[in-house]
């Protein structure tokens, strides 16, 4: 049978002195300073994003050529955290910098990276994911969009759904259909970079339990995109949605997500007291916490070593995402406070919004079904 491969990592000198320096930028950021925020990194911010621009740590893992880093995955990793633990507003630059630059890096033109790769790292260029459509979630390689080729370039029509940050982001890498459908479902597929500003697109938002407006549907009434946003050559879609996912899966927003709630958590339980089975529960998901922390580091290093560890990091997704969707119940079971809404105070609105916003943790970015099912067929099973 396969295995897993979880090699341990730890982190050196630079990277811990990393750590510090993004503490140090956190806590001389007054936006920030108090922050309690739930899911920070679907939280949209294109200023704070410049602020980190400025800092160098958009890109950080790029080639200078571009303008890029040219650091480890392992310093983009701790910068990440350090963002995340401290409830970071991280969410406009966030798709670009994960997925949409690493993604052109590996399958793109010159002419695209030196056009856009730039712009994502001065913080001035945000990038949408437009997979999904309304009736292709799980199913992506049903989708209908089709890009028809015309001369010059690509028409669009068709319609995606759930695009986060739609409405803000400039650019999107849009999934198309670019050759009917045949008993290879997995063929046929393209990726096209699409201005979102572009004449033919509306883009419609929706809102969510939470109350926020952060997803949108999009709709392509003949959206015309020049041959050269086509990504890669014709046909390669399914293969590139493949690897992207790869970078979406692993990394510490997919265990981070609640972890303000916990911080608050303690904090009361120092201050009010603790009983044995708070301690209990307190000590279980730390322990939690810091295995996710180990494996995710993990695939960090195997991105570095230019491997593409798909089944670590869909294993690291399905325990991360259990482990910050179980953590709102478990909180609220031994803390003195009852979740409220918007006129809740800190931990009261902590738990609120946890509580509304954990049931999308596990179906964004693949669901729990579908990251066990490429876990089985990793292992052989399937
Ligand atoms: C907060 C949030 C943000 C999102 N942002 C984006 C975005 O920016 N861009 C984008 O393209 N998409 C985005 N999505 C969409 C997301 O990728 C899809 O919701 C997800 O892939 C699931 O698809 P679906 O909603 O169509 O559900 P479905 O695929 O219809 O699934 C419904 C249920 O059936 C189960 N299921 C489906 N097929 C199987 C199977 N073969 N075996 C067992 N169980 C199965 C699923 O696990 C799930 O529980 C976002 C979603 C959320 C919640």
């Amino acid at each position: 049978m396969k295995t897993l491969n979880f090699k341990p990592v730890i982190t050196s000198e630079k990277e811990n002195n990393l750590r510090q320096e993004v503490r140090d930028f956190l806590k001389e950021h007054g936006k920030i300073k108090d922050a309690e925020v739930i899911d920070s990194w679907s939280v949209c911010d294109p200023e704070f994003s410049r602020a980190l621009a400025q800092k160098g740590w958009l890109g950080m893992t790029w080639p200078a050529e571009y303008g890029g880093g040219n650091q480890s995955y392992l310093e983009r990793y701790v910068m990440i955290e350090e963002l995340l633990a401290a409830g970071a507003p991280v969410g406009a630059h966030w798709v670009a910098d994960r997925q949409s630059g690493p993604l052109l890096l590996r399958f793109g033109t010159d002419e695209q990276r030196t056009h856009f790769l730039p712009k994502i790292i001065a913080g001035e260029c945000f990038f949408a994911i437009g997979m999904s459509e309304p009736n292709s979630g799980s199913d992506l390689a049903s989708i209908k969009t089709r890009a028809e080729k015309v001369d010059g370039g690509w028409l669009i029509n068709g319609s995606k759904i759930w695009t986060s940050w739609a409405h803000v982001c400039h650019q999107m890498i849009t999934l198309c259909r670019t050759a009917p459908e045949t008993k290879d479902r997995h063929a046929g597929l393209s990726q096209l970079i699409v201005d979102l500003k572009q004449t033919g697109i509306t883009i419609r938002p929706i809102e969510n339990l939470a109350g926020d407006k952060h997803f949108n549907e999009i709709f392509f009434d003949d959206v015309f995109v020049p041959d050269n946003r086509l990504i890669g050559s014709v046909g390669e879609g399914w293969s590139q949605v493949m690897a992207e996912l790869a970078f979406e899966r692993s990394g510490p927003e997919r265990f981070l997500s609640s972890y303000q709630l916990l911080e608050a958590a303690i904090k009361q339980l120092r201050k009010n007291g603790i009983t044995h089975h708070a301690k209990m529960v307190i000590g279980e998901y730390t322990a939690r916490l810091m295995v996710l922390r180990q494996m995710s580091l993990s695939v960090a290093k195997q991105l570095q070593e230019g491997k593409l560890p798909v089944n670590e990091a869909s294993v690291v997704k399905d325990l991360g995402t259990s482990f910050e969707q179980d953590l709102p119940d478990a909180i609220r079971l031994i803390i003195n406070s009852e979740p409220r809404p918007s006129e809740g105070e800190g931990i009261e609105r902590l738990l609120s919004d946890a509580i509304l916003k954990s049931p999308a943790f596990s179906l964004r970015g693949g669901t729990r079904e579908i990251l066990r099912g490429i876990i089985a067929r990793g292992l052989g099973l399937r």
